[in-house]
């Protein structure tokens, strides 16, 4: 599935956490990428830093339009997913963004906000989708979204040419540093 994150609304300094977060939970969670309707070279350099040391393809754009990049996602044949507490059940929806997802022609652009969101984008949005009906977090939506999205299976992805892998276990902690190929 070809997947990528749209982060509305981030403001300077306030929002530098929470957006930093959006990005390493795309990242973790199977998303190719990040784009940011603001500049902030300091969370693209701290996304970009861990992308890095743990491997994977995972890019950061700041400073996009948002308007044009919903604009283009569709006419390329993407589809927009747009998180939101007022949207439809995650559960009523999800079975049908999946299978558009599975089509290789039909890449997701998920979109969260900070602050609120213009309607515009309610209304360009092929869904609307409720994780819950209640306010919470985008970080929390987010990851929901995309492992309903993936039926859990991006969690045991690998991210290639890593610095750093991790060994699972049960007790204690395990890290691997990678020699350079
Ligand atoms: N008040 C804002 C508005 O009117 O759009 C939302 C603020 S909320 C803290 C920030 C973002 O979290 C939202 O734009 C949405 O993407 C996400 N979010 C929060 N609760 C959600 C929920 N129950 N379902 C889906 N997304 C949610």
């Amino acid at each position: 599935m070809e997947i990528v994150v749209l982060r509305l609304g981030h403001r300077l300094e306030r929002d530098k956490r929470v957006t930093t977060h959006i990005g390493l939970v795309s990242r973790a969670l199977g998303a190719q990428g990040l784009l940011l309707a603001a500049e902030d070279k300091g969370v693209e350099r701290s996304i970009t830093r861990v992308a890095k040391r743990w491997g994977g393809e995972f890019f950061v754009k700041t400073g996009v339009r948002w308007r044009d990049e919903l604009r283009n996602w569709q006419k390329a044949g993407g589809k927009v997913c747009h998180l939101t507490m007022y949207g439809a059940n995650l559960h009523e929806v999800i079975d049908e963004i999946r299978e558009a997802a599975e089509d290789v022609r039909t890449p997701i652009l998920v979109v969260v906000g900070a602050e609120k969101v213009p309607f515009e984008v309610y209304e360009t949005a092929d869904w609307n989708i409720a994780i819950g009906n209640q306010p919470h977090s985008e970080i929390a939506a987010l990851a929901i979204f995309l492992d309903h999205l993936q039926r859990g299976q991006e969690l045991t992805a690998r991210f290639e040419h890593a610095e750093l892998e991790i060994v699972p276990s049960r007790r204690g902690k395990e890290v691997v540093v990678k020699e350079e190929e």
